[in-house]
This record gives structure tokens, sequence and C-alpha cells, in this order.
């Protein structure tokens, strides 16, 4: 275990998570408790194997009730291959984990005084719960009694080994 995952462990709890791995499709409405769901702009704190630790201001679906944050995957993947592929591209494709939050005021000074992550690390706030990757079922008509398929999430595009075309890539905002 490294070092900075070592004290991300210590962190303060926030939010439960959870990933949207289907790309256009927005969840207006918790998958779980079928609230309507609003947005928060939030920076996300994230971990890239090996050894690298990101924050991304990114707008997430929220649910109040649950005290929820959804975020798109395709869209996370999309601003981290913009991030490393010029600077680091042997890390794009490798596993990441979105692990918490950082508070905005932190990562507003870290903009502006180029801050390490790891010195936002005092700011920043571990997930309660991440859940499991969200799953949709197929839509269409079915007899009463007969389970909607499981729609299979499409496969990355962004965020795979060797890729180097920029033309649809996220630019971090
Ligand atoms: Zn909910």
């Amino acid at each position: 275990m490294s070092e900075s995952i070592k004290q991300l462990s210590k962190l303060p709890v926030r939010y439960c998570f959870v990933m949207n791995p289907y790309p256009g499709f927005r969840y207006s409405s918790c998958p779980y408790c079928q609230h309507k769901t609003g947005q928060r702009k939030i920076p996300l704190l994230i971990h890239v194997e090996p050894l690298h630790l990101v924050a991304l201001n990114y707008t997430c679906r929220y649910c109040q009730t649950c005290d929820l944050l959804i975020a798109n995957k395709h869209e996370i993947e999309s601003y981290l291959a913009g991030m490393f592929i010029e600077a680091i591209p042997e890390i794009v494709g490798n596993k990441y984990l979105v692990v918490g939050t950082v508070e905005k005021t932190a990562w507003r000074k870290g903009m502006h005084q180029s801050m390490l992550v790891g010195e936002m690390l005092p700011y920043a706030s571990y997930f309660k719960e991440t859940y499991r990757e969200l799953r949709a079922q197929r839509p269409g008509w079915y007899k009463v009694g007969q389970e909607p398929p499981i729609l299979e999430p499409p496969l990355p595009k962004d965020w795979i080994k060797g890729n180097s075309s920029s033309s649809s890539r996220l630019k971090p905002r």
C-alpha cells in the first residue's frame, strides 16, 4: 500500500459514490430511492495506479436523500486521459479509483499555487461508501414476469492502453 493511500484511509468521510457507465444517461432520478437528483460540482479525488492522485472538478448528479454522488464513467475517463496523455502517456488505461472529494476552497487555491494533490489531503474527505457500478435493464417490451436483460455498458473509449487520439477527449474546466 502506497503512502498516499495510507494517508487517505485516515481522512474523514463524506458522501456515498457510484459510477454510471452509460454515456449520455443522466440519472435525473436516483437509482436507489427514485427521488429527483440535482447537480453538485465538486473536486473529485482520484487515485490512478500506480501512484498518482489527481483532483478533478466535476459536476456529479447528486441525491440529497441518499447523500449520493453519481459520476459518468466515460466523462471521468475522458478527463483523466486529457490530464495524462501528454505528461505520462504510459499510465493511461491503468486502474483507477475515485476515492473521495476535496474542499472547493483548497482545490481552487491548489489551482492557483500549483499545490501538489498530496498537499490537498488535509482538505480531502474519503467516501462513506462506494457502490458497485450501476447497471440498467435493457429498455423494450417484455412479457409479464419476464425479467428484462441487463444493458451491457459500452467499453472504455479514451481510458485505454495505447490510445493517442485526441479528437473526443474532454478538457478539465
Ligand atoms: Zn437516493
